[in-house]
C-alpha cells in the first residue's frame, strides 16, 4: 500500500545553509487511519519537512507526495486535503472564536453555513464550547493551542499535521490534546502526522515513528512491532541470600546481573511475565525490597538513533 507522505531524498536550502540533507521515508498507510511521529531534537528540520509538505518551501533536490501529490507543483491539491497546526501562532485577536473557524472552513471550500455549523461542532468538539463566543485576544495558552487543533480539521481532512501540538500544555491539557488527537485517528480514522521533540507525546499517539536528526533520518520504525518484540527490564533490591537467584532468573529465560548489596539487573524477553520472575524470589526465599520495571523501547530507540549519527555520519541517510 502508498504511503500517505512518500519523501524521496529531499533537499531543502535555506539561508544558503543545507536545512533537509536527503530526506526518504514512505509514511503511514493510505485508507489505513494511521499516525506518525516525526521526532528529533530541536532544530532537527522537523518543520522544515513540514513546511516543505505543505509547500512553502521549494526542494533544491528530491520529491515529497502527500496522499499521491506533488508537494510542490501539486499544492492545491494537497492543500485541499490535510489541515495543518502550526507551532507557532497566527491569530487574529479581536475575532471570536467561532468567527476565526467559520472563515476557516470557508477558506477550505466548505459553504457558509455548513462553515458555520462545522466551527461549533468542532469548538464544542475541543472543549472550548463554553468560550465559543470570545475574542481570541482574551484566551489562555491552553486554549489557544485547542483552537490552533480545531482550525485544523474543522473541514474534516485526510491528513492532520501537528507541529508540536504540546507546547506549552500544562499535564492535564497535554493528556487532553493528545487524546483528542488519538480519537481522530481512531474514530474517524484521519491520518496524522504528528511533529514533536518529546518522546511521551510520539509514544502516547503513534504507530510509526521516524526519528530525523541534523536534516537526515535517523531512525524509522513501527512502535507496534517494536513494543511486541520489546524486551522488559526489571530492577531489583533483595534481601536475603541471593546465589542462587542467577541461575534461577535462567530457569525461566530471563538473565541477570548482579550489581552487589541485593541489587540486580533482570532482562525479560518477550513472553516471560513478571509472575514467573515473582516465582524464582519465592522460591529462593528472598525478600523483595524493590522492584521496578522499564518497558521504555522509543526512548532507548530515540537515544540510539542520536548516537548512531554522532558517531558514524553519514551512514545512517
Ligand atoms: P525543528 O522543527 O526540528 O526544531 P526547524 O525545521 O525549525 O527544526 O529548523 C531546522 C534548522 O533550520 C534550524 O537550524 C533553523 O535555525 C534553520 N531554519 C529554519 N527555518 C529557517 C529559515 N527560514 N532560514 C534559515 N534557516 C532556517
Ligand atoms: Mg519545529
Amino acid at each position: 500500500m502508498a504511503g500517505v507522505v512518500e519523501v524521496e531524498n529531499l533537499k531543502v536550502v535555506l539561508g544558503r545553509r543545507e536545512i533537509l540533507r536527503g530526506v526518504s521515508c514512505s509514511l503511514g498507510d493510505e485508507g489505513a487511519g494511521k499516525a506518525v511521529g516525526l521526532l528529533g531534537p530541536n532544530g532537527a528540520g522537523k518543520s522544515t519537512l513540514i513546511r516543505t509538505l505543505l509547500g512553502f518551501h521549494t526542494p533544491s533536490a528530491g520529491r515529497a507526495r502527500i496522499l499521491g501529490f506533488d508537494c510542490h507543483r501539486e499544492t492545491r491539491e494537497v492543500r485541499l486535503r490535510i489541515g495543518y497546526m502550526p507551532e507557532n501562532d497566527s491569530f487574529i485577536g479581536n475575532v471570536t472564536a467561532v468567527n476565526f473557524l467559520r472563515m476557516f472552513a470557508e477558506l477550505s471550500g466548505l459553504p457558509a453555513k455548513v462553515a458555520l455549523e462545522k466551527a461549533h461542532e468542532t469548538l464544542f468538539h475541543v472543549g472550548l464550547g463554553e468560550a465559543r463566543y470570545r475574542e481570541l485576544r482574551t484566551y489562555s495558552l491552553g486554549m489557544k493551542q485547542m483552537v490552533k487543533l480545531a482550525q485544523a480539521v474543522v473541514h474534516g481532512p485526510e491528513l492532520l499535521i501537528l507541529d508540536e501540538p504540546t507546547n506549552g500544555l500544562d499535564p492535564a491539557a497535554r493528556q487532553r490534546m493528545l487524546r483528542l488527537v488519538r480519537e481522530m485517528k481512531e474514530g474517524q480514522k484521519m491520518n496524522i502526522l504528528l511533529c514533536s521533540h518529546l518522546l511521551r507525546d510520539v509514544e502516547q499517539v503513534c504507530d510509526e515513528v521516524v526519528i530525523l536528526k541534523d536534516g537526515m533520518v535517523a531512525h524509522g520504525c513501527n512502535l507496534e512491532e517494536e513494543r511486541r518484540s520489546n524486551r522488559r527490564f526489571v530492577e531489583l533490591e533483595v534481601v536475603g541470600d541471593d546465589g542462587g537467584l542467577g541461575a534461577g532468573l535462567e530457569g525461566i529465560g530471563a538473565r541477570g546481573v548482579a550489581e552487589g548489596a541485593g541489587r540486580w539487573r533482570v532482562v525479560l524477553p518477550a513472553g516471560v511475565e513478571v509472575d514467573a520472575l515473582w516465582g524464582v524470589l519465592r522460591r529462593e526465599g528472598l525478600l523483595v525490597h524493590r522492584l521496578t520495571h522499564r518497558r521504555d523501547t522509543l526512548e532507548e530507540i530515540f537515544l540510539k538513533a542520536m548516537g548512531h549519527i554522532a558517531h558514524t555520519p553519514g551512514e545512517a541517510a
